[in-house]
């Protein structure tokens, strides 16, 4: 798919902090608190210890992840390394706006204007000419876990619906690079298996293996492909409890042991198991 550069990517001027356009991006909390603090200091930029102070103590973060977080906006926005004596100060300057080593941007205005043309929210229903509620254009898989700015990755969602969604998805941030691995699983079983490995024997809600399964392609039934793992050795735990808040349940799942994947294909070896045991 051909991307084009938004018009409104010609302008200098980074986009504030609460603009669609950086709704749109899907970062996760930690990276728009650090966008937000870049663009506030952006006349009098700071130094990595300045941001370090800022983003980094106040939620436990490491110097080397907020290093890295400010790499990772590089994908998106321009920022300068200018040089203060012994010092760097890093100063947003815009978007990046470098086409040819295929950085993720803004989306291009066609792109959003096809997601969101259903002009009704995926989650609610709701609609801006019924309940003036106003649509966003929502990764259904965030980018930062590795999804894709392909048109099958992206919805149209109300402010409501997708604050709501990056609150629960915020709470797994701190997963981001296991989930990003095991969405990396050419075959389902291997994108369950390795996000419930990721949580290292803790509760896995359904709703993020729902998503990590069908990363590569969509799982209409990613319940029977974890329940076959169980034929490969592994051990795993249900749990359903009621939401106190939605009244809804909530199931989660949890690996107590797993087993080294198969050589092949791991469908293959649990169809070949399940022949076995039938005999
Ligand atoms: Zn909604």
């Amino acid at each position: 798919m051909t991307e084009e550069i938004p018009e409104e990517a010609s302008s200098e001027s980074p986009p504030t902090p609460d603009s669609p356009e950086v709704a749109e991006l899907g970062l996760s909390a930690v990276h728009l608190q650090l966008y937000k603090l870049l663009y506030d200091l952006r006349h009098t930029p700071p130094t990595m210890l300045q941001i370090r102070a800022e983003i980094a103590d106040g939620n436990g973060s490491s110097p080397a992840q907020t290093d890295r977080r400010v790499r990772d906006l590089r994908d998106y926005f321009l920022i300068d390394a200018v040089r203060d004596g012994r010092n760097h100060r890093y100063q947003l300057r815009g978007w990046n706006r470098d086409r040819n080593n295929g950085l993720r941007r803004a989306l291009s205005r066609r792109l959003r204007a096809q997601v969101l043309a259903p002009q009704r929210c995926a989650q609610c229903g709701r609609t801006p000419t019924e309940h003036h509620v106003v649509l966003v254009v929502d990764h259904k898989v965030p980018r930062h876990w590795g999804g894709t700015d392909e048109l099958d990755n992206l919805q149209p969602l109300c402010e409501d619906c997708n604050s709501g969604k990056k609150a629960f998805y915020g709470t797994y941030d701190d997963y981001a690079n296991e989930i990003k691995e095991a969405a990396n699983h050419d075959e389902p079983h291997g994108r369950i298996g390795e996000l419930l490995k990721a949580f290292q024997g803790d509760w896995v809600p359904s709703e993020l293996i729902g998503v990590v399964a069908s990363m590569k392609q969509y799982q209409d039934d990613w319940q029977k492909r974890l329940r076959e793992l169980r034929t490969l050795g592994w051990q795993i735990d249900f749990k359903k409890k009621k939401d106190p808040k939605s009244g809804r349940f909530l199931s989660s799942y949890r690996a107590k042991h797993w087993e080294p994947w198969p050589e092949g294909s791991i469908r293959a070896e649990i169809s070949r198991l399940e022949q076995d045991g039938k005999q």
